[in-house]
């Protein structure tokens, strides 16, 4: 695993170098051709990774290999020493602390490195308990150019010093790298070709095994999962590119960092330029992979790369080409395309608002939890399939939590219609739904916002169901409860929507949703949350009873009032604004509740 990483870095070296050679030609000297070896020695118990690609001098060497000697990463070794096996491995892959995990076999690790052009040599030495030296050393006793990795095996780690273990290590988790790599069995052996560094993406797909693939994919994320989906191509067209890309099956765990760029590699002709270039919409940044085009010219800066049009024309082309094999898998393969929308829907759904020319695309590969999905997710040709006489929007609800959303009151009157709502859950989806986007037609529409236009949809045969119209007594309680609760709620009315509960909070008509509201509150971007209407349940039990209370029983109106407002916030995943007036209210009346005592 160490070794992975470690050829990775070395290789990573190679290509650094290729790209600099073309603009200086020098830097490549006499020895153009990129090599990695990796040299076992039995006696001096080490294992040897050498690489001719672009070096480091001591400045480097502290910049890129001291920040992780230093604090904390006793600590994190020692993580993964508890963690054993898998977890320590994914640990490291997710973290990218690849160099340091020659610390897993090694008590010594010694980086010898001559840096490309320059005529000075270092060596960096750690022990991997924190802390690290760096020293000038003699130009005879480094590489002609690049770097080497000593690595000083601990007692029990022998075995990476056999060659049979190594070879078939390297053979099957770096058999693709970019760049040859070379065995010898001892310091005085002859190398021996282990892998010839051909471009895995430059061959045909029927050359290519699926473990291939997966060796390959693993190499190029830093991930240990299989990949869910394998994106091989060559465009051929306007422009020229072939496209190695894959969907993994684990969810990296920077995924939601704001700052979190994608992964995709760029390369023109097979030299690799870049891996900070936009090749993919943020949306897809946890597709990893790479791009290799003809068409861009090898002596363009990084910048101008990033500038030009054919990179925006390569974009646009892998990008449809990403969503159409994701379309295509759910289609062949639903079971699999959901678990691919479990790890990665939520960032998928970014596209909603961010991408308005593939919205459609992405509203059909969008997958939802809903109040008749039962658990499942159901697409949005799914929900309109249900759609029910008369209902002309899509309905959703938003909130934190799956389950609250589920029991939230505010769908009463949609189940007595038998009208299938969306569920909500994640934080994109308070911002894609206010994007003003229809499915075929549908706007959508959520529940917790002004009257909902349920009245206009019938209820099942033999049904009653929910109703706004209200008793004259209730009217006149309805009343007095707006005054009550003045300064808390815009108004408060008749609700339509409710079976079971008997009080819900609503949006007003042209208010933000509720969700979306608390969101930007949580942010600091809201101004003052705008005050919701209490909708009540004016045939529940409670209310009833409450509306026949006589005039004199005030102050239990008065307590009622604000209870039936703090058991709607309650309900909707908040806590009472006056807490202390909540408790001292809820005692007051279970007090009268209770007989009265026999003194
Ligand atoms: P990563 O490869 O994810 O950046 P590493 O810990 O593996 O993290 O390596 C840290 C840095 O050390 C690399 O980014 C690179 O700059 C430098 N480095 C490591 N190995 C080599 C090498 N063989 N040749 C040149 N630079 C290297």
């Amino acid at each position: 695993m160490f070794l992975r990483e470690l050829i990775s870095n070395a290789a990573d070296a190679c290509e650094k170098l290729r790209y600099e050679g073309i603009a200086s030609p020098a830097l490549l000297g006499e020895d153009p051709l990129p090599r990695i070896t990796v040299t076992l020695d039995r006696d001096t118990r080490t294992l040897t990774i050498e690489d001719n690609g672009i070096g480091m001098n001591a400045h480097d060497l502290a910049e890129a290999l001291g920040t992780i000697a230093r604090s904390g990463t006793k600590s994190f070794m020692e993580r993964i020493a508890a963690g054993g096996g898998t977890e320590g491995t994914q640990l490291i892959g997710q973290f990218g602390v690849g160099f340091y995990s020659a610390f897993m076999v090694a008590e010594k690790v010694d980086v010898i490195s001559h840096k490309a052009g320059e005529d000075e040599a270092a060596i960096w030495s750690s022990d991997g308990l924190g802390s690290y030296t760096i020293a000038p050393v003699d130009l005879h006793d480094a590489p002609a150019r690049g770097t080497r990795v000593v690595l000083h095996l601990m007692e029990d780690a022998t075995d990476y010093a056999e060659r049979s273990r190594i070879e078939q290590t390297i053979k099957s988790q770096s058999g693709h790298v970019p760049v040859p790599i070379f065995l010898r069995e001892t310091p005085d052996a002859e190398p021996v070709e282990i892998a010839d560094g051909a471009a895995l993406w430059t061959k045909p797909r029927a050359a290519v095994s699926e473990a291939d693939y997966a060796d390959f994919y693993r190499s190029v994320s830093g991930q240990f999962d299989e990949p869910a989906l394998t994106l091989h191509y060559r465009a051929e067209g306007r422009h020229e590119y072939s496209v190695l890309a894959f969907v993994p099956s684990t969810k990296p765990f920077d995924l939601f960092d704001p700052d979190r760029a994608g992964r995709m590699k760029l390369y023109v002709n097979r030299v690799f330029i870049t891996d900070e270039a936009e090749l993919l919409p943020r949306y897809l940044r946890f597709v990893r992979g790479l791009v290799d085009s003809s068409d861009l010219p090898l002596n363009m800066s990084r910048e101008m790369i990033q500038e030009s049009p054919i990179l925006a024309a390569i974009k646009k082309g892998v990008t449809g080409r990403v969503l159409s094999e994701l379309d295509k898998r759910a289609s062949d393969d639903n079971d699999g395309y959901l678990q691919i929308w479990e790890t990665f829907g939520a960032v998928l759904k970014e596209g909603l608002y961010e991408d308005y020319e593939r919205r459609e695309t992405l509203l059909g590969l969008a997958r939802f939890k809903t109040t008749a999905s039962d658990g499942g997710w159901r697409s949005l040709a799914d929900v309109e399939a249900t759609f029910k006489e008369n209902q002309t929007a899509i309905y959703y609800a938003t909130g934190n939590d799956l389950d609250r959303l589920a029991t939230s009151p505010q769908l009463e009157g949609f189940r007595a219609r038998g009208v299938e709502v969306l569920l909500l859950a994640d934080q994109v989806d308070s911002f894609w739904v206010t994007a003003g986007l229809d499915y075929k037609g549908k706007p959508f529409k959520s529940v917790t916002q002004g009257t909902a236009d349920l009245d206009l949809i019938p209820l099942p045969e033999g049904k009653t169901g929910p109703t706004a119209d209200a008793s004259a007594e209730v009217t006149d309680f309805l009343a007095f409860v707006k005054t009550t609760l003045a300064d808390a709620v815009s108004d408060v009315r008749a609700s339509g929507r409710l079976t079971d509960s008997a009080v819900c909070l609503v949006a007003s008509e042209t208010g933000m949703d509720r969700q979306l509201e608390r969101l930007l509150a949580a942010s600091g971007r809201a101004p003052a949350a705008a005050k919701p209407v209490l909708e009540i349940n004016p045939r529940h039990d409670l209310i009833v009873r409450l509306a026949g209370l006589a005039e004199e029983d005030e102050a239990l109106r008065e307590d009622a009032a604000r209870l039936l407002f703090d058991e709607a916030q309650i309900a909707d995943g908040e806590q009472p604004i006056d807490p202390r007036g909540f408790s001292a209210r809820l005692a007051r009346v279970i007090t009268r509740a209770l007989p009265s005592s026999a003194s």
